[in-house]
């Protein structure tokens, strides 16, 4: 059997699947904005095929793809496209060093510490244009991309000095993995799920150790320390979740995916076992709130008209609908749900001097879309989308956590649920 399957060359993923549909093709973000791309089908399945036989047949465009997943959401056949994409440009990157620019924007843990330190300076430099054009000269980082600010005060530092004493008075409890971009650039995001969960009832506890869930890693060929830090994050996952009983959850859809779906598909670390206890937190509050467990009281003074952007990897998950109907629970939000596009960033793909163009075309048609919703600010679950949406919109982009914090009235949702106000 062993040398039948040797002969015929069956992979360990699932191209054989592929009938030819092209449907994938369809709905690939890059292949509608550069004919540099062959596309899914070509770059995933038919690729797929010749590579196997010998893998210099190893396309370099295959680098192009935003590996957004949209392919495998459109696949009848649920061919993993990306994932046999993803796999054919690790192994290629096997034994090469990945550029300074690309260890700089992958090492997400790193650069915040240190950006942490000097905040304020950092924030200023990174804003100036001649650092900039630096930047874009030597390193090629698109002169036009904004960094997100960094925070003076890390999430972590928070927490322990204003949160995690009272944690165990709550008669419920969570364990929130925060993720590079709530640590270091954006505690407001976790201090608002801490604000929100407190409210109805549940203490949030940190895991004992979190690294970068490594997202930004793989996608720059940093393959052993993602994996690393992979091995980390899904010990600290499986104490909370086996030994702890306490569902982990996640403000940012790739971090969720990527723990969930790409530590065992991309990296071989398996988190089958826990899987079902990581989840993003607008799906655990909806099903409490959906089995009654828990009440939401909003504000009556709260107005705003907002539009709701499904980032990709929310797609791939299809757990949008929670992060809406939640939103769609405060009685004056004036919600308007985007159809769904690719904005184009992804990650650190659109701070690249080669990507930026494209990054932009490809998310031309959800700023379009944006604009002409008429609404004051825009809500997602991904914190690379916002970056790329407030830069190219100018309009204010808030994670569904912030929303319902902002419009929860806690002291009533407090008494709902029975706690001491
Ligand atoms: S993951 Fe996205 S960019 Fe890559 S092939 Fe699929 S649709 Fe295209
Ligand atoms: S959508 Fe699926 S079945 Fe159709 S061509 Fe693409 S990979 Fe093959």
């Amino acid at each position: 059997m062993a040398e039948r399957m040797q002969l015929c060359n069956i992979s360990d993923n699932n191209f054989e699947q592929c009938t030819k549909c092209s449907i994938c093709t369809t709905v690939c973000p890059v292949a509608a904005v550069t004919t540099d791309y062959p596309g899914p089908k070509q770059a995933g399945p038919d690729g797929e095929r010749y590579r196997l036989k010998d893998h210099a047949y190893y396309d370099k465009a295959l680098k192009l793809c935003l590996n957004c997943k949209r392919c495998e959401v459109a696949c009848p056949s649920g061919v993993n496209i990306a994932d046999i994409i993803q796999h054919a440009r690790m192994k290629a990157g096997e034994g090469q060093r990945a550029s300074l620019r690309d260890t700089m924007l992958a090492n997400t843990d790193l650069l915040g510490m240190v950006a942490n330190l000097v905040a304020p300076v950092a924030n200023a430099t990174l804003g100036l244009a001649p650092t900039k054009l630096v930047m874009d000269s030597v390193m090629a980082i698109d002169k036009h991309r904004t960094f997100p600010a960094y925070s003076r005060t890390k999430f972590t530092t928070w927490f322990k000095r204003h949160a995690a004493k009272e944690q165990d008075a709550y008669p419920n409890h969570v364990s929130y993995f925060h993720g590079c971009y709530v640590n270091y650039n954006f505690p407001k995001l976790g201090q608002d799920l801490v604000k929100l969960m407190n409210a109805v009832g549940y203490g949030v506890h940190l895991l004992d150790k979190e690294q970068c869930c490594g997202v930004a890693l793989i996608a720059n060929g940093l393959y052993k320390q993602a994996k690393r830090q992979a091995r980390t994050n899904a010990d600290s996952i499986r104490k909370s979740v086996k030994d702890d009983h306490l569902t982990v959850l996640t403000t940012s859809s790739s971090c969720t995916f990527n723990l969930r779906d790409e530590y065992p598909s991309l990296l071989g670390v398996d988190t089958s076992d826990v899987r079902d206890g990581i989840m993003i937190a607008t799906r655990f509050i909806y099903n409490l709130v959906d089995e009654e467990k828990i009440k939401l009281i909003f504000k009556q003074d709260f107005k705003k008209r907002m539009a709701y952007h499904t980032a990709c990897h929310m797609q791939r998950m299809g757990w949008q609908l929670y992060s809406i109907e939640l939103l769609r629970r405060i009685p004056g939000l004036d919600l308007q749900v985007l159809e769904q596009e690719c904005c184009g960033i992804s990650g650190t793909y659109g701070f690249k001097k080669e990507n930026y163009e494209r990054s932009q075309a490809i998310g031309s048609i959800l700023f379009k879309h944006i604009e002409d919703a008429k609404v004051e600010a825009v809500i997602t679950d991904c914190e690379t989308c916002k970056w790329q949406i407030e830069m190219s919109t100018g309009l204010p982009v808030e994670n569904p956590i912030s929303v319902l914090a902002d419009a929860l009235d806690v002291e009533a949702t407090r008494r709902a649920n029975g706690l001491q106000i």
